[in-house]
């Protein structure tokens, strides 16, 4: 966040999951480790200005205070005190921001019986539209009267349910990291599948994850024939992914230029910066010719040659 005309204004979110080994840590570790993570990445933006982070876990208050702080806690103070951020306490009910971003909206609020926002789809959205899919509609029949007469073939037809009048397919979740459990994944018919993509790829709960996690997170709770390549395809043509993601930096080869013949022939220029406090920063335009850098490389390369033999 940063105070903007009063107001304190978002500038970037960020957010990610733990990996096995972090799954381990104790509660003030995992939040210590939560600092440590979000220093480095937004150095880019905070390095050199005052920084203020506010916690709803008090030992963090102190935690990097310690003096006697060992192994990973010692090598974190390190990158702590690079930023000198000062830690204010705040109560967790009033911890909405971050909550808001630990839970993902498109999977808690998939099905919901409040006013339809862009966010989230109604049980009356999905009763309809389930109801009116050529195919979907021809299940929740047989379900309903068992009768097979004009039922499409409909893969794993004994997985599919019918749950407070919406259909669902029962299926077995296998997690990295927990147990398989049975799950009931809302079947979307495909007039709702658009909106679904949106949901669970392009809202701000969401923020644009990659094709692969799009599709885990959405096989939680979703199912359609054609999930993954919509999903793809979806991706693929995201704006915002194009402009934020992949190879935004293309590789740029090294280039060679014709060696010069005299002084002065080819410039070079570049630009140093280096921070003097934390908010002055000096600024040193350096050029040089090329002839005089290739003269002393070459001459020291004379010299070591001629100590080596
Ligand atoms: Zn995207």
């Amino acid at each position: 966040m940063q105070e903007h005309q009063g107001k304190n204004r978002p500038i970037a979110y960020a957010s990610r999951t733990l990996n096995k080994a972090e799954n381990n840590y104790a509660v003030t570790e995992i939040e210590a480790l939560a600092v440590v993570w979000a220093l480095k990445k937004f150095k880019y933006i905070i390095y050199g200005y005052p920084v203020e982070i506010l916690t709803d876990h008090k030992p963090l208050l102190h935690l990097f205070k310690g003096k006697d702080l060992s192994g990973r806690m010692a090598r974190w103070l390190l990158t702590v005190q690079d930023y000198m951020p000062t830690f204010t306490y705040i109560k967790g009910k009033a911890n909405v921001a971050a909550d808001a971003l630990s839970r993902n909206c498109a999977l808690t609020c998939a099905v919901s019986t409040e006013t339809p926002t862009f966010d989230t789809l109604t049980h009356t959205d999905i009763f309809k539209a389930q109801r009116d899919d050529p195919m979907w509609s021809k299940v929740i029949s047989y379900l309903e009267t068992g009768n097979d007469l004009d039922l499409p073939h409909v893969p794993s037809l004994s997985h599919y349910v019918l749950q407070d009048d919406i259909l669902y397919k029962a299926t077995t979740f296998t997690g990295k990291y927990e147990p398989s459990r049975l799950i009931h994944q809302l079947v979307i018919p495909q007039t709702l599948v658009p909106s679904v993509l949106k949901l669970i790829h392009d809202t701000s709960h969401a923020s644009h994850p990659g094709k692969e996690k799009t599709l885990s997170q959405a096989r939680l709770k979703y199912f359609w024939l054609t999930m993954r390549r919509d999903i793809n395809n979806h991706i693929d043509l995201c704006h915002t992914c194009a402009r934020t993601k992949g190879n935004i930096h293309p590789h740029v080869p090294i280039l060679s230029y014709p060696i010069p013949s005299s002084p002065w022939d080819v410039l070079a220029i570049d630009l140093l910066k280096l921070p003097l406090t934390e908010r002055i920063c000096l600024s040193v335009l350096i050029i040089f010719h090329v002839f005089q850098f290739l003269f002393q490389f070459q001459t020291k390369q004379h010299k070591q040659l001629q100590k080596q033999f």
